[in-house]
């Protein structure tokens, strides 16, 4: 197992205190990593200050180049990888390599691409006899932290924007899940120049609050939690920097008396428990039609009740467990705090084996104002609450703090358009949730974030326009 960090092109043991990493299907301890040091998280940001210089100046055929090396070297290894992400975060075999490496590693391609067509106005005469040209050019060192819940998939999402836009990056993965990231940096290592891609592994309160504050980092990218996106944007304060936040998420999902509801329950039974709803646009907060409400509750439970859980190795598996102990206790303080008003339709209770397990659960009933409904779970939690005017479902869908995911179920086109337009959400899906593809935006509003990981609109984060005007004479 590859344990060490990535600084200045060489491979090296941290200095920092010695943390464990746990099996969350047992609980057990499968490494103890020692963390980087200060200091070292100082070389890492110094390094890749020291790499800008030549890798922005790099011409984009060869950062192409180089991203499309790395998808093909994360390919090769596959396997391996998915093996890693799936002991490190306990996500059922061969889910974590069929569902999760092929976006990974196409992230990747796609950037491989967008590095060579960025687009702005053109070039003109737009005052005489001076020539007025757009640029868009790298921000600078980025400093990027990532989350446990798809740990390679988002060191991913961190690296290839910034690998393709210019920048060069030191990157956090949370301290709960390095192991992929880890060894991601060892493969980086052979295809990349020194510094331009250096990790560095620690917890988020000391390590990465240092990397963030950094006076050489001139971006910060976070995707994780909403405290955590707080203090990345006290830090880029701290400077005047760039921000890029991805961030929480309780996606609406509104579904009309015209449904299908069949597609609707199998959405909700492979998205909301995917991954054990460790996901920032599981479709968690399902708001139905009162003329269907007690079929949809009805046939979700049912469904939901079927879900095998179980190791990431055992046959037949759909789900796996939790994070850690302290998540599965998180999740049930909501779900035990929920009964109180609502009604547990299934699960609801912490599963007797080792390891960090919840049942799937789906609670009915829930008021629109209640905790469960508003403030994310982010475990393998579904509330189900009805309305009869559309209006109010809008009204309540628009008044949560995120503004991530969203979907809208009806065969009407008009009325799926006329609701998709009024969402205040990054992205709203019509009869289906959670399809994600490189050359779309994973885009946030209001408290989810600013702007977006994927798709071409990601390199707004790590370029700056700039204009450069010529005199005739
Ligand atoms: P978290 O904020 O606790 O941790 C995320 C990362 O931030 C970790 O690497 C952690 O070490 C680091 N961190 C924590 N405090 C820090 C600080 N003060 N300074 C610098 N770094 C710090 O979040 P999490 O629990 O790992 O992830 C779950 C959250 O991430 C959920 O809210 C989820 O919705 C969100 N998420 C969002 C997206 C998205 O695309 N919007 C994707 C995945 C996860």
């Amino acid at each position: 197992m590859h344990t060490d960090l990535l600084i200045k092109g060489e491979s090296v043991a941290g200095a920092g205190t010695p943390t464990p990493v746990l099996d969350p299907s047992t609980g057990e301890t499968i490494a103890t990593i020692a963390e980087a040091s200060p200091e070292q998280v100082d070389m890492a940001v110094e390094a890749a200050n020291e790499a800008f210089s030549t890798w922005s100046r790099t011409p984009p055929a060869e950062r192409a180049a180089a991203l499309l090396a790395i998808a093909d070297a994360i390919e090769a290894r596959q396997d391996e990888l998915a093996e890693l992400e799936s002991l490190d975060c306990g996500k059922p075999w061969p889910s974590a390599r069929d569902d999760e490496m092929p976006l990974t590693i196409d992230t990747f391609r796609f950037m491989a691409g967008a590095a060579r067509t960025m687009t702005g106005s053109a070039a003109g005469e737009y005052v005489a006899d001076h020539t007025s040209m757009i640029r868009r050019d790298p921000v600078g060192p980025v400093a990027a932290i990532a989350p446990w819940n798809y740990p390679l998939m988002m060191a991913s999402w961190k690296l290839a924007a910034p690998l393709a836009a210019g920048c060069t990056i030191v990157l956090k993965p949370s301290e709960m899940t390095p192991l992929s990231t880890l060894r991601l940096g060892e493969i980086l290592r052979d295809i990349l120049p020194a510094g331009v891609v250096n990790i560095v592994h620690g917890a988020g309160p000391t390590i990465g609050d240092r990397l963030i504050n950094h006076p050489d980092a001139e971006a910060i990218t976070v995707t994780g939690s909403p405290a955590t996106g707080m203090a990345a944007m006290r830090a880029a304060a701290s400077r005047i920097r760039h921000v890029h936040l991805e961030l929480g998420g309780k996606a609406p999902v509104i579904v009309f008396d015209d449904a299908d509801i069949e597609a609707l329950v199998a959405t909700l039974r492979g998205g909301s428990y995917f991954n054990a709803g460790q996901d920032c646009a599981q479709p968690c907060r399902v708001m139905v039609s009162d003329r269907i409400y007690d079929r949809v509750v009805a046939d979700t439970a049912a469904s939901v009740g079927e879900i095998v859980i179980g190791a990431p190795r055992d046959e037949g598996t759909e789900m796996g467990p939790v994070i850690s102990a302290t998540q599965r206790d998180r999740v049930a303080g909501f779900v035990e705090r929920a009964r109180e008003t609502a009604e547990v339709a299934v699960g609801g209770a912490t599963d007797p084996r080792s390891g960090f397990f919840y049942r799937p659960t789906v609670i009915a009933n829930v008021d629109n104002d209640a905790e469960i409904a508003t403030d994310e779970v982010f475990g393998p939690v579904v509330t189900l609450s009805r309305f009869s005017d559309a209006e109010d479902a809008i009204r309540w869908a628009n008044a949560s703090r995120y503004g991530l995911a969203s979907s809208v179920w009806t065969r009407d086109v008009g009325r799926a358009m006329a609701v998709s337009a009024r969402l205040r959400y990054g992205f709203t899906w019509v009869n289906t949730h959670g399809v994600g593809t490189p050359e779309m935006p994973w885009a946030a509003m209001k408290g989810s974030g600013t702007g977006c990981d994927m798709s071409v609109y990601a390199l707004d984060a790590y370029t700056s326009i700039r204009h450069v005007m010529v005199a005739h004479q």
